[in-house]
């Protein structure tokens, strides 16, 4: 090994070495302009905070924007797949498979309703539902299929809408990850029979809280707009509109609508998804070429027939090759002030699902063998170049600091 190679600089952070960057650079975040605060401030004057007009010209935008018949807007991303597992019918005795490579409100979606989220393991390269696990998972009992775009790569979306063809199930696209994400040319939102979008900062657009549901049928979009106001029949709300007081609870529902003021700051921000998506692909092909070489690392696969929309950029540690393990590493990187996390720890190994369904560990290996390598580097539209540099920087120093 060249002596000269072996300065104070390359001595890891977590080794009291100096950290590559001076400052914490998170995995993600929003980035708001003075066109977001106008359109903000807009609303705060106006007569409408909410249930007023921005709500449907968001929705209408947004609809637009995924290629959909409709998009109806929600509290939040979980309240959007409440809502879509309302709409579906989910009820006690039924089950939804679903991934345990994802955030939990995918699978806690089902529990609302009373029914049973089933998981099926994941395919080794994207970490997305393996149709042919799910299928084999498919009973009697099974109404609604919950594939997620994992990391913002596409669902094997072909063969989950052919399998529920087949069985007469409903498919709900968690694609909280996968706003602008493109399937054969298709964006996210435009192809399973409804889709979920969270408004979370850490997401493609931000409102704060927000989610909403698109879909092109009629009665889904009927009930998911009666399930987030009360279970309200619209039509009555018009009639209210009209002057009358008149008005029918219909079914039990929730409070769980997007106010005017997040609607307005959703409406600004659709503006400039698209150089938004265009940057974090940007960043990923700059990672994906400055990775390639790394012994130590898998990168994110990409499928000939998707376009991700790179809401995480998730490297996995190839152990084998390291003298350390993930938690060394992230730690490492933490030291390092690249603020790095683990999506996902999955679902059934959260105590709460252990505990009430018996999970021990070992039945979805692929996904468990994933978890222990996993890390998400940082992956926001406003990183500037100098950010992205530094990453590199940081995984390469500590890439070489653990090879074997
Ligand atoms: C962010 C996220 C959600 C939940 O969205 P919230 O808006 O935070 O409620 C659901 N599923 C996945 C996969 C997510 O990443």
């Amino acid at each position: 090994m060249p002596v000269t190679t072996t300065t104070t600089q390359s001595l890891l952070a977590i080794d009291g070495g100096t950290p590559v960057r001076k400052t914490l650079l998170p995995y993600g975040r929003q980035s708001i302009g003075e066109d977001d605060i106008q359109a903000v401030t807009d609303v705060l004057r106006s007569d409408w905070l909410t249930t007023g007009p921005k709500v449907a010209e968001f929705e209408e935008a947004f609809a637009a924007w995924v290629g959909a018949r409709y998009a109806v807007s929600f509290s939040s991303g979980t309240a959007a797949l409440h809502g879509a597992a309302f709409a579906v019918g989910l009820k006690p005795g039924d089950e939804a498979l679903t991934t345990p490579m994802t955030f939990a409100a995918t699978a806690n979606c089902v529990l609302y309703q009373g029914a049973t989220p089933v998981f099926a393991d994941v395919s080794p390269d994207t970490l997305n539902l393996d149709p042919q696990q799910v299928a084999a998972r498919i009973t009697a009992r099974t109404r609604a299929l919950l594939p997620v775009d994992y990391a913002g790569h596409p669902a094997d979306l072909d063969a989950i809408m052919e399998l529920a063809e087949r069985h007469g199930l409903i498919v709900i696209e968690d694609a909280s990850h996968a706003l602008g994400a493109e399937y054969k040319h298709r964006r996210t939102g435009s192809i399973a029979h409804m889709t979920v979008f969270s408004f979370h900062p850490v997401k493609h657009l931000a409102t704060g809280e927000g989610g909403m549901v698109t879909t092109d049928r009629t009665d889904c979009a009927e009930a998911l707009r009666r399930f987030r106001n009360h279970g309200i029949s619209s039509d009555a709300r018009q009639r209210q509109a009209d002057g009358q007081w008149h008005y029918e609870m219909v079914l039990l529902g929730f409070n769980y609508r997007l106010t005017d003021i997040a609607c307005a700051l959703g409406l600004s921000q659709l503006k400039k998804l698209e150089p938004n998506l265009s940057r974090r692909r940007e960043i990923a092909a700059r990672y994906s070429t400055a990775f390639s070489d790394l012994a130590g690392v898998t990168l994110p696969a990409v499928r000939t027939d998707a376009n991700p929309a790179w809401h995480l950029y998730p490297i996995r540690l190839n152990l084998e090759k390291l003298s350390a393990d993930r938690r060394q590493v992230f730690r490492a990187l933490r030291a390092e002030n690249i603020g790095v996390n683990v999506h996902y720890i999955p679902v059934h190994r959260h105590p709460y699902y252990r505990e009430r369904f018996g999970y021990r560990g070992g039945e979805y290996p692929i996904a468990e063998d994933a978890y222990e390598r996993l890390i998400s580097l940082p992956m926001f539209h406003a990183m500037s170049d100098q950010d992205v540099e530094d990453v590199i920087t940081a995984v390469k120093k500590i890439m070489v600091a653990f090879a074997v």
